[in-house]
């Protein structure tokens, strides 16, 4: 069995073999930049370029015209909010998003608040989703934006991605989903959904770190931006850079295989994800985070009743690869923001672990993990109660 075992799958995946193996060609032989359009070195990278943005539309139902390649979803978050909010400037400045988002969007939101843009953060109910209810109350004539993510990176949470769109469409509001958790794990499709732009990510669906997109719906509404990196005009104007080729290549090797496979990887790994949550949740005290119903196959994140989440981590460290949502700010353990938002106090959020489950986990190794968890649960539970 592979040990350390690797259950920290939302915040990075390893690269598929099957993409590595695309994308090597395309450093050394084919090493031509996209843009050269007077040889064949720049048309064999042009032709891989246009080939990933075929797969990673496919993969979400939408247009190769409206993929616009970047460094990641962070740039990609960044590109929407900001690009948006310049564009369409004269038609309001009020952008709705929630508590929940992941840092880049709510660190986007504050840099705009600073240029005059007025946000609304909408609360979360207990499941992690938001209130409609709230959502309703919120929209005002100068609200240009909705920003909801597609699935909550700390507790895999899903929120009503539909009737946040038909709600958009109906005040004629632009909705932005920032989907970099959703893409590959669970079923994305712009039209169905009613999507007006939306980010992802390479590395969390088995590609390279370093490459992402955005998706930009191009009719029903045209969805217009300004660019926020200038330069040579690449990508239609939205994102001037020389293009990440290889990079790009095993992005869209990452959509092929994804669109292959997930249906019953998302099985596989729902089966072993149910498996891991039961068995922790049978010891006392032990609760799961967020709705159960409405979250991604993947994922549990689960409260340890008092025991800290660094401690537990402790025991098994070496072994298995987990994250608290808490980041420890010089001596102090900052409780996540997330899991305060859902009303959690500071001793159970900071009692919390997020376990992601991927490709490459195995049952072996989560029978190891639940035996190793139950133990040091069991033996801290123990020495707390006897204090
Ligand atoms: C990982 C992640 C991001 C950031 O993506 P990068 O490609 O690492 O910049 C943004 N949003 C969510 C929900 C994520 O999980």
């Amino acid at each position: 069995m592979q040990l350390p075992v690797y259950l920290d799958n939302n915040a990075t995946t390893p690269v598929d073999p099957r993409v590595l193996d695309e994308m090597l060609p395309y450093f050394t032989q084919n090493f031509g930049n996209a843009a050269s359009r007077t040889h064949i070195f720049g048309w064999i990278a042009e032709e891989a370029v246009e080939h990933a943005r075929q797969q990673l539309a496919s993969l979400i139902n939408a247009h190769p015209k409206e993929i616009v390649f970047t460094s990641g979803a962070t740039e990609s978050i960044n590109l929407a909010l900001k690009g948006v909010y310049e564009m369409y400037a004269s038609k309001g400045n009020h952008i709705i998003t929630c508590a929940t988002e992941h840092k880049a969007v709510l660190d986007t939101c504050k840099h705009l608040e600073k240029s005059g843009a007025e946000v609304t953060y909408l609360p979360v109910k207990f499941d992690g989703r938001i209130d409609l209810a709230e959502l309703e109350k919120s929209i005002r004539s100068s609200t240009i934006l909705i920003a909801i993510m597609y699935a909550n990176n700390e507790i895999g949470v899903v929120q009503p991605i539909k009737e946040i769109a038909a709600f958009a469409r109906q005040h004629n509001v632009l909705f932005f989903c920032d989907a970099a958790q959703a893409v590959g794990k669970i079923p994305v499709d712009v039209i169905e959904d009613d999507i007006s732009l939306l980010s992802l990510s390479a590395h969390k669906i088995y590609g390279p770190k370093g490459v992402g997109a955005l998706y930009v719906r191009r009719k029903n509404p045209r969805v217009r931006l300004t660019a926020q990196m200038d330069g040579g005009g690449h990508e239609n104007n939205m994102r001037s850079g020389t293009l990440n080729v290889p990079g790009i290549v095993g992005f869209g090797k990452a959509c092929e295989i994804c669109m292959q496979e997930m249906n019953a990887e998302s099985i596989r790994l729902k089966n072993l994800r149910d498996k891991l949550e039961k068995s922790l949740v049978e010891l006392n005290n032990v609760y799961v985070n967020g709705s159960i119903e409405f979250r991604l196959p993947h994922v549990t994140n689960l409260s340890f009743n008092k025991i800290a989440a660094n401690r537990l981590m402790m025991s098994f460290n070496k072994n298995i690869a987990v994250s608290s949502g808490s980041a420890c700010t010089s001596a102090l353990v900052e409780p996540s923001y997330v899991l305060k938002a859902l009303g959690l106090s500071d001793e159970r959020a900071n009692a919390s672990l997020r376990f992601g489950l991927g490709r490459f986990t195995t049952e072996e190794q989560i029978d190891y993990a639940i035996k190793e968890i139950s133990k040091n649960v069991q033996k801290l539970h123990s020495e707390l109660s006897s204090l």
